[in-house]
């Protein structure tokens, strides 16, 4: 046996899914066609994308450029297993009681936009078993997860209506602290009332949720609740979408101390794209911080209501400093990825982009398409493909069953 052939046949043996760490770092190169086959075994279910606050406005998915990072095109180009879709209610609903209203549409158009009007290539997913018979029909799998807990206008009632429709996660917060859960995004504002974390109705919230079989998000919510939510919830917690705080010190990502909590209650956390959640260069350099940004922003957000509108005007602000700032890198990415394995093992991260909620993408990972370049990263770095396909979907349908479990012991 020659080295061509012993290579293939080592390869033939991971692709058959048993492969060892020390195999794959024998192996110094990927072909595309190797890197491409890895990739889509291992069917990233990625936690966390924004673009269904494009889709609600009219835009067809079915398009190149729908989105700025997503569109149905590109998640096949990128070999996507699945992803769960936000529901992302901004603050400005609050104020006029519309959250849930608005809720409501953004389901409504990850249902008949994004899976029906693509259902050769979407199918439906409510639970693990779902996400696994869609992998086996080579179909990828659609979700939804709920971004900010004001959009059940602190009903109970609504939750549960909420899970029915097939939310199957909630970030308890977004940037903005509501009546029953603190947010990282204003903690350090006076102004607002705070909780301590959660208050007693954020413990009931929590409680139903685990109940019902809907996954606890911690993503966006500060560090006394997150603290709160490990003591609360009877079942394992995830964050869709938030990186490591000790790489990057982002209010938004997770310390080590969190990290450890998080996985020792079962849990994942889905590492996030944003430049500036992964790079202390990236955030530093942020033009978000400039006080001139700062004051456009605040007047888009209470001038403009039209939310696409928003959107329009907040890039175009932005891309006048385009160029200027250093972008993260997909090494960053791996970073983040091999800091949770070394301090927690590969069961306890995922991937969470937050594609089409972020402004800046790492570079390589400029948008959906753009995948199995991360899977090549991995097995560069020395990951098996058995370790990627946790890091995809394996740690993501770990954790659901759980949850599943907890709540039918619950019922
Ligand atoms: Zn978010």
């Amino acid at each position: 046996m020659n080295l061509t052939t012993l290579t293939r046949s080592l390869s033939a043996f991971a692709l058959a899914g048993s492969f060892c760490f020390s195999q794959a770092q024998t192996k110094k190169t990927w072909t595309d066609a190797e890197v491409m086959k890895i990739h889509k075994e291992a069917y990233l279910v990625d936690l966390h994308n924004d673009v269904p606050m494009i889709t609600v406005t009219g835009k067809d998915f079915s398009l190149r450029g729908a989105g700025q990072h997503t569109d149905a095109i590109r998640m096949k180009e990128g070999g996507m297993g699945g992803q769960m879709f936000a529901a992302f209610v901004p603050t400005n609903y609050v104020a006029t009681n519309a959250s849930a209203h608005q809720a409501l549409r953004l389901i409504d158009s990850i249902k008949e936009d994004i899976w029906k009007k693509n259902a050769a290539q979407f199918n439906w997913a409510a639970s693990p078993a779902d996400i696994l018979a869609n992998k086996k029909a080579g179909k990828m799998s659609a979700l939804i997860g709920i971004e900010g807990g004001h959009a059940i206008e602190d009903d109970v009632r609504l939750l549960r209506r909420f899970y029915e429709l097939g939310t199957r996660y909630m970030t308890l917060t977004w940037a903005n602290t509501n009546n029953w859960c603190d947010s990282s995004g204003d903690i350090n504002n006076p102004k607002v009332k705070h909780w301590g974390g959660l208050n007693d109705l954020g413990k009931s919230i929590v409680l139903e949720m685990n109940r019902i079989g809907m996954m606890v998000d911690v993503s966006h919510i500060s560090d006394g609740a997150f603290w709160a939510v490990i003591e609360t919830s009877k079942a394992p917690i995830i964050a869709s979408h938030s990186s490591c705080r000790i790489l990057c010190d982002a209010g938004r990502n997770l310390t080590d101390d969190m990290i450890k909590a998080l996985a020792k209650k079962g849990g994942i956390m889905g590492i996030n794209f944003s430049c500036d959640f992964l790079s202390q260069k990236a955030k530093d350099a942020n033009p978000m911080n400039r006080p001139e940004v700062v004051k456009e922003r605040e007047r888009i957000m209470a001038e403009v209501k039209d939310q696409q509108e928003a959107m329009k005007q907040f890039r175009a602000m932005m891309a006048k400093y385009r160029g200027e700032t250093p972008r993260a890198t997909l090494k960053d990415v791996v970073d983040h990825i091999d800091h949770v394995v070394k301090l927690v093992g590969v069961d306890h991260v995922a991937i969470g982009s937050d594609f089409d909620g972020i402004g800046c993408t790492p570079e390589g990972l400029d948008d959906t398409s753009k995948f199995p370049n991360l899977t090549r990263a991995l097995l560069e770095r020395g990951y098996t493909p058995q370790m990627i396909t946790k890091i995809y979907h394996g740690n993501l349908i770990r954790v659901f069953s759980e949850v599943e479990k907890v709540s039918a012991s619950m019922r």
